[in-house]
């Protein structure tokens, strides 16, 4: 499943949304000096701007206090040319995430992140979707997997991808498994899936004899090894599996892609007076 090819299209789409609202703004906040986190915030601004969108990068030391960063948060909310504001992860252990996260505006948390939109979710009601499962679903969809009734297993429980992809699917009436660190036999559940997504953190910990035949294999991981970038499948899985989202080139570069999605639908949403019935 080639990732890239299908974010190109999506990002495509929401330049031609951008030049309709005439501004779109995307707020990122930084906290420390972490390699990847630096790459990230890199790729998501350099795709922002080629979207249109007008990025603003907020970089703050790793000594920076919490109620400093809830001081820009709260500053960035109540910025009328901000429509999205993501802070990356993960932030320095003196701050605690979930405070910094429950700070952000509900119509503008783009990575999805806020109860308030995991709580929309949950209830099946989506309102804003952490990009992540968003790209996976997205990808199914493109390669036309069917996923009503599918048997489906999610390796992964994590609040950004695992459980809002389990949701996701669950919605889109397929039968879902998830498994995690405390799963006995996980490859008797993959054996039996039509669709996998793997969102673990363990170099190719999903091997070809764990998976069904034919199956549609979804690789969220990413794992720096003196290989290189790999991720939660071993590259073997190819030989078996219908379908396999490459590491990388597969969930990366549409999670980029369903980024600048999100932060159009929230410039929209915050353009119609935000959620129905609420007051963010
Ligand atoms: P996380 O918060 O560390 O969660 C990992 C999950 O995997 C946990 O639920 C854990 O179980 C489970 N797990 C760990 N070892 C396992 C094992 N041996 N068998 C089965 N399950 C196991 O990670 P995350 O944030 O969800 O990210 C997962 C992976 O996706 C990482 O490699 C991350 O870098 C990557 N990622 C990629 C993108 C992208 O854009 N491509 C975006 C986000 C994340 P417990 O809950 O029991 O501990």
């Amino acid at each position: 499943m080639d990732g890239a090819a299908l974010a190109r299209k999506v990002r495509a789409a929401v330049a031609g949304e951008v030049a309709e609202l005439g501004h779109v703004g995307l707020a990122t906040v930084l906290v420390g000096e972490d390699p990847a986190s630096q790459v990230y915030i890199g790729l998501k601004h350099k795709a922002a701007t080629e979207a249109g969108f007008e990025p603003t990068d907020h970089r703050l030391p790793a000594s920076t206090s919490q109620s400093e960063l809830l001081r820009l948060v709260e500053e960035l909310n109540g910025d009328e040319g901000v429509d999205g504001l993501l802070v990356q992860l993960p932030l320095p252990d003196h701050i605690d995430e979930g405070v910094v996260l429950r700070a952000i505006e509900p119509v503008k948390d783009v990575d999805g992140v806020h109860p308030m939109n995991a709580g929309f979710l949950a209830l099946g009601t989506p309102t804003i979707v952490p990009a992540t499962p968003r790209g996976c679903i997205a990808l199914l969809d493109e390669y036309g997997v069917e996923l009503e009734g599918a048997r489906t297993v999610v390796i992964g429980r994590s609040n950004i991808v695992g459980k809002p992809v389990a949701q996701l699917l669950v919605q889109r009436n397929a039968t879902v498994t998830i498994c995690h660190s405390r799963t006995r036999d996980l490859a008797a559940h993959l054996r039996e899936a039509d669709v996998v997504v793997a969102a673990v953190g363990r170099p190719r910990l999903v091997k070809a004899e764990m998976v069904k035949p034919g199956a549609a294999v979804i690789d969220v991981g990413v794992n720096r090894t003196d290989d290189g970038l790999v991720g939660d499948v071993d590259p073997g899985v190819a030989e078996v599996a219908g379908l396999l989202s490459p590491v990388p080139g597969g969930v990366g570069p549409m999670t980029i892609a369903m980024l600048l999605q999100n932060t159009v639908e929230a410039a929209r949403l915050r353009r119609n007076g935000g959620y129905p019935g609420s007051t963010p």
